[in-house]
């Protein structure tokens, strides 16, 4: 197995292509875009947080989406459209919420392998991207809230990710532009946060240094198994042209459900729509009121990340309503308003709103390694944490195909031994 064709140029698709580029396979990435990272890797919360690896399947979480469900401005909005898709995820989120302590587990641990892939990559490659290592702290307003993190961080310290409670004392020691009342913490120092976009459009250059063909407005429109690989039909440019691979990685976030339905497979990614807003630092006042260490209101479920000195990028919300990638100002303003809660002397006369779409697993789990089709490789549904685990999962499809290619290879190269 050689050729390896990667339909999608996110975070995932751009980590999995340089991953395998590494490991010496002739990779060809396809993305519909003009860029890389255009669609959910483009402004996102900017964390790198297994401190964040909590999966949503539990029941405080349906408690309170319940509480939201009339509020247009709530940080959780399911629209009461039903479709089988939705549907469909709803039941599966429900059955998966047995899983909620392994799944939780398993994230951090994987974010934690995450971490050491990004920086080296980082590193070697010189790609700038605003990387803050200053740990993130989680920020609760009542005590049922603290206790509830009280748990999660026991499930955190098996997975080997030390989150420590802190005082509201303590709050404002590590983060000193903190102005609100709280009723208490948590503080992970070993996470970090930094801009997906820089990275990922980082890497690609440097999986282009290594032989890897990235390809730019192609929308890949069929996927067909052959005898031999697989067969992709590309638009481009309003021409249809195919071409055949030894293996394919579906990362096309959102869009890998159809993808996969095109192979008969069942990948329940739901696009769950999250807004962000970025706010320009223009003057002195704002960047110095602004926090430099990355924060998690547990209340609201928003993020914040200080992505160099200028720029202030405040996340979150979750949408369930299809495809549509509107930006709602209702649905804005909330960021807008803790901004003005939290920090009152940093600006927001200059923001760029931004809405993406999270590629979801009903189980919050990606989906990652072989399909049941040959030749058909997965590495998607990241859901609210493809930031921070990208580089771990693209390790982990890179390392299923060379493992594939070299029992290839071992079955090829053995003798037969005649009777
Ligand atoms: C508001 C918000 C805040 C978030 N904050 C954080 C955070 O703080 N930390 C964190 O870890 N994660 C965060 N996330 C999640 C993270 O951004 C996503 O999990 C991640 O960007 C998904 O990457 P991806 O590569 O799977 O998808 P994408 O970035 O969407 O990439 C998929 C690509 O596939 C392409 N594509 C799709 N179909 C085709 C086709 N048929 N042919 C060719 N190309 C195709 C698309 O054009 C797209 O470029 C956040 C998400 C949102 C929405």
């Amino acid at each position: 197995m050689k050729t390896i064709a990667i339909i999608g140029g996110g975070v995932t698709g751009v980590t999995t292509a340089y991953a395998l580029a590494k490991r010496g396979f002739a990779v060809t990435l396809l993305e519909r875009h003009r860029y890389a990272a255009m669609e959910t890797s483009y402004a996102n919360g900017g964390q790198l947080s297994a401190s964040n690896a909590e999966v949503w399947n539990h029941r405080a979480t349906i408690a309170k989406a319940l509480q939201w469900m009339l509020k247009r401005d709530a940080p959780l909005l399911v629209h009461l459209h039903p479709t089988w898709h939705k549907l469909s995820w709803f039941s599966e989120f429900i059955g998966a919420m047995q899983h909620y302590h392994d799944n939780t587990i398993a994230l951090a641990r994987m974010a934690v392998a995450a971490r050491e892939h990004l920086f080296q990559w980082a590193d070697e490659e010189g790609i700038q991207f605003d990387l803050k290592r200053q740990g993130i702290l989680h920020i609760h307003h009542d005590r049922a809230e603290f206790e509830h993190a009280v748990a999660v961080s026991k499930l955190l310290a098996r997975a080997g990710v030390p989150r420590r409670a802190v005082t509201p004392e303590e709050m404002r020691a590590i983060e000193p532009s903190l102005q609100g009342q709280y009723y208490a913490g948590h503080y992970t120092d070993s996470d970090s946060s930094g801009d997906i976009h820089k990275f990922t459009t980082g890497l690609a250059q440097a999986a282009q240094r290594l032989g890897a063909q990235l390809r730019f407005n192609q929308h890949v429109v069929q996927l067909n198994p052959i005898s031999n690989g697989v067969r992709l039909t590309v638009l481009h440019d309003d021409s249809a042209t195919t071409s055949d691979y030894d293996a394919v990685v579906v990362c096309a976030g959102a869009a890998s459900r159809e993808l996969a339905a095109q192979v008969g497979e069942n990948v329940n990614v739901y696009p769950v729509k999250g807004y962000s807003v970025t706010l320009h630092l223009d003057d002195a006042a704002s960047q110095a009121a602004a926090p430099n260490v990355s924060l998690v209101d547990d209340t609201v479920k928003l993020v914040c990340s200080r992505l160099g000195d200028k720029r202030l990028r405040v996340a979150g919300t979750a949408e369930f309503n299809g495809f549509n990638r509107d930006i709602r100002a209702d649905r804005i303003a909330p960021l807008t308003n803790w901004v003005q809660q939290n920090f009152p002397e940093v600006s927001t006369r200059n923001l760029t709103p931004w809405a993406g779409l999270r590629p979801m697993m009903p189980d919050l789990v990606p989906r990652v390694g072989a399909g049941k089709v040959s030749g058909v490789y997965y590495n998607t549904g990241h859901g609210h944490l493809g930031w921070t685990l990208a580089a771990a999962t693209a390790e982990m499809v890179a390392g299923a195909i060379a493992a594939s290619r070299d029992s290839v290879l071992q079955r090829t190269a053995t003798p037969l031994k005649l009777a």
